[in-house]
């Protein structure tokens, strides 16, 4: 693993993607991508189908490795590392948490139960439902049931959940490991109105907290929480500004917010 100290950083960055290429098949998925990332900072990451959106969260986790290009994690205490030599769960130890598309929970088990098993990842199924949660884990669990509100809905089974409810469940067990970035790929997709803009708060909420990248499509989400949005476009950074920076841009309307779904965004 490759680690030394940084000579230099003018802001403080948790992430630095700097001249990324992935081809699959001749076909270059992501382009001399530049990329970073602040401490803190809730980042939105918009772009047509097919952009590479998915393709950059594969290639900082570790499920995909770059071609050409530097993925560089910045640790809290002023060291660097390589994330293009490490392996997916390596990188997820480091704090970095990915919620993919589709809600991934344990349909068997209570939402209670599900927030003690991400806590213990590491001991299984099993071994974790014989496992005697300790008071800072309670603590630990309490806050996200509020954050997540599935407080009232802990004793459930996670099945019955709403489609929304098991994407909030699935964040707030990601969240239950406390991870410095926080990684969300589409989570407002396939929710009502109202469920959106719970999302919305709920990710607002962690401003500050956690450094976050949230891909999305809906642009009235975006427009809820958007500080500084970033318009993927064939693997390549577009544009990068505020909402309205870039709902304004006559490139960018070109290429995505003139597509007819989302005219009313621009
Ligand atoms: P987005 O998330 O922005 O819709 P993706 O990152 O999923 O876009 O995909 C970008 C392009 O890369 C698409 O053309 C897709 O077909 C291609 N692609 C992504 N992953 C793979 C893969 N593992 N193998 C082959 N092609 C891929
Ligand atoms: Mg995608």
């Amino acid at each position: 693993m490759d680690s030394h100290a940084p000579l230099y950083r003018d802001t403080d960055l948790v992430l630095s993607v700097e001249s990324v290429t992935k081809s699959f098949d001749g076909f270059r998925a992501i382009n001399d991508l530049n990329f970073y990332l602040g401490e803190g900072e809730l980042r939105t990451i918009i772009g047509p189908n097919g952009a590479g959106k998915s393709t950059f969260m594969d290639l900082i986790t570790g499920r995909t490795r770059p071609d050409e290009g530097t993925l560089t994690y910045h640790q809290d205490d002023g060291h660097d590392l390589d994330l293009t030599k490490m392996r997916e769960y390596e990188v997820n130890r480091l704090g970095i948490a990915r919620k993919f598309q589709t809600p991934s929970v344990y349909t068997q088990h209570t939402v209670y139960e599900n927030f003690v098993l991400s806590l213990n990842r590491n001991r299984g199924v099993l071994k974790t439902l014989f496992y005697k949660e300790t008071a800072a884990d309670r603590e630990e669990i309490e806050e996200v049931l509020e954050l997540t509100r599935l407080a009232d809905r802990r004793h459930e089974l996670a099945g019955s959940l709403s489609h929304g409810q098991k994407q909030w469940l699935e964040i707030g067990m990601l969240l239950a490991q406390r991870p410095r970035i926080l990684l969300v790929d589409e989570p407002a997709a396939g929710m009502s109105d109202e469920e959106t803009e719970r999302t919305a708060e709920l990710l607002i909420g962690l401003r500050g907290k956690h450094s976050i990248m949230v891909i999305e499509h809906d642009m009235v989400f975006i427009r809820q929480i958007a500080k500084k949005v970033t318009v993927l476009h064939q693997g390549h950074v577009l544009k990068e500004g505020t909402f309205s920076d870039v709902a304004n841009d006559p490139v960018v309307k070109e290429v995505y917010l003139g597509r007819s779904k989302h005219e009313d965004a621009a």
